[in-house]
């Protein structure tokens, strides 16, 4: 089929590419000249693993192109996804002002009975929203039809989670869209869900909703554990053994950040409210998650006293691993509450290296990071900072703490290092170890 893909993302390339990759010729636009121009000319705009491989196999079968121009693409196509960003506005609503002006500009392109795919995420109602007026703006004649086709990638594995999802959730209003959508993702043989527009809607809100709100719980319980002095380690995991329960996203550490968790949340608690409807887990949720960055200066001050002069060293600073992504990172919220306390601080990502708005000195070595620290805080789970070297750290450190905000490091291990090192290990939710 040919397919146009509207908004060049990080959801929108990883469609794109995945498209060609499954046999469609598919043509990626975007606003974003620079961002067009980079691709074009081999660039890959964003760090996401496997995907530039896809990319240029892709491209060498001629299956994708490039353009800031929606017309030809558009009036060709089968169908036209529109994979554009939705973030939150003031009033803590998603703002659809970028979509709705896609959906303005691509109208008049549409081919008559062609097929336009919502994959953003949005508030329930948009796209019966954006149906009726393609209906009204359009001849009577024309048979376009709106879908919902809500995206469930996560970054660091959105190609394998794009090509092998747990399920397809396909909103429509016409068994011929329905259809259509069928075609289009025939070789991915996952669940498929037929709905309704504004069903397909929420169930995206509502999981995401749901993967912080287990995020949270475990954040509430691992509080617990450290009042009480027990692990949470062996409470998440003797609960995430029961499989109505799962263990997926059930870890205690700095809480979730990224640009969908913490926006989709809002934009539910802001459609719900609409309703007159309180969505008292969710902005408890919330509230627990916005906490995780008081409680790690806590026990930043705990350790070394006032943090005025002191320097700490912030591992990570991405949203998570094995992305380029820092929205609404934890990180960056520990850096600024740090520098409002006082401390100076140096970060070390194995990805972002350059981040003039952060006041921070960043390196690009995990020990001229550490050189002259008080304090390491790991807050974004890498990989590599399970293999480090300890003896070294604790050498180049000028004190001796290690806070493992996303408590990924073996505690027995740490054990040893601390012994052998005099390190100081703190976590979340689990006894420090000294
Ligand atoms: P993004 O900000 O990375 O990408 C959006 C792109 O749209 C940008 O490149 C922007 O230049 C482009 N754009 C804006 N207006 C445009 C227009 N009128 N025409 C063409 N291009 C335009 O956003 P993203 O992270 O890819 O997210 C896109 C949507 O997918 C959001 O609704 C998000 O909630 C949802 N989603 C994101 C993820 C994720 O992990 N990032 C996962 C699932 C769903």
């Amino acid at each position: 089929m040919k397919i146009a893909v509207i908004g060049t993302g990080y959801v929108g390339l990883v469609t794109g590419a995945s498209l060609a990759h499954l046999g469609h010729q598919v043509v990626c636009i975007d606003v974003d000249k620079d961002k067009i121009m980079l691709l074009q000319s081999g660039g890959m705009p964003i760090w996401e693993p496997g995907l530039e491989d896809m990319i240029r196999d892709a491209e060498l079968k001629g299956m994708l192109d490039y353009s800031t121009d929606a017309s030809a693409a558009v009036s060709g196509s089968d169908a036209v996804f529109l994979t554009i960003g939705t973030p939150s506005s003031e009033s803590g609503e998603a703002d659809l002002s970028a979509l709705w002006s896609a959906v303005h500009s691509i109208a008049p392109m549409l081919p008559d009975n062609g097929l336009l795919i919502i994959k953003s995420t949005v508030p329930s109602g948009t796209c019966e929203q954006i149906e009726s007026y393609l209906r009204k703006r359009l001849p009577f004649s024309s048979r376009i039809a709106v879908a919902h086709n809500p995206e469930f990638l996560r970054q660091g594995s959105a190609v394998r989670d794009f090509l092998a999802p747990d399920r397809l959730v396909f909103g429509a209003s016409s068994p011929e869209a329905y259809n259509r959508l069928e075609e289009i993702y025939a070789p991915i043989k996952s669940p498929k869900i037929r709905c309704g527009l504004s069903e397909a809607e929420l169930i995206k809100c509502a999981s995401n909703a749901f993967l912080a709100m287990k995020i949270s719980y475990a954040n509430m319980m691992s509080d617990l554990c450290d009042a009480l002095g027990v692990s949470i380690d062996a409470v998440v995991e003797g609960m995430g053994l029961d499989r109505r329960i799962g263990s997926e996203f059930l870890s205690a550490g700095a809480g979730y950040g990224g640009s969908c968790f913490p926006k989709d949340l809002h934009a539910l608690i802001a459609l719900a409210s609409r309703e007159h409807l309180d969505m008292e887990l969710l902005k408890a949720t919330e509230s627990i998650n916005r906490q995780r960055i008081q409680i790690i200066i806590q026990k930043l001050e705990t350790a070394l006293g006032s943090l005025e002069d002191k320097t700490v060293t912030v591992y990570g600073l991405t949203f998570k691993p094995n992305t380029d992504d820092i929205r609404e990172s934890p990180a960056l919220r520990i850096c600024s509450m740090l520098q409002e306390v006082g401390a100076r601080i140096m970060v070390y990502d194995p990805v972002v290296t350059c981040l003039p708005e952060l006041q921070v000195d960043l390196t690009v070595d995990m020990y001229a990071a550490a050189t002259g620290s008080d304090c390491v805080v790991i807050v974004t789970d890498w990989d590599q900072f399970r293999h480090l070297d300890w003896g070294r750290l604790r050498q180049v450190m000028r004190s001796s703490y290690v806070l493992d905000a996303r408590n990924m490091l073996d505690t027995a291990e740490m054990a040893v290092n601390c012994e052998r090192y005099g390190l100081h290990y703190m976590s979340m939710g689990r006894p420090s170890i000294t």
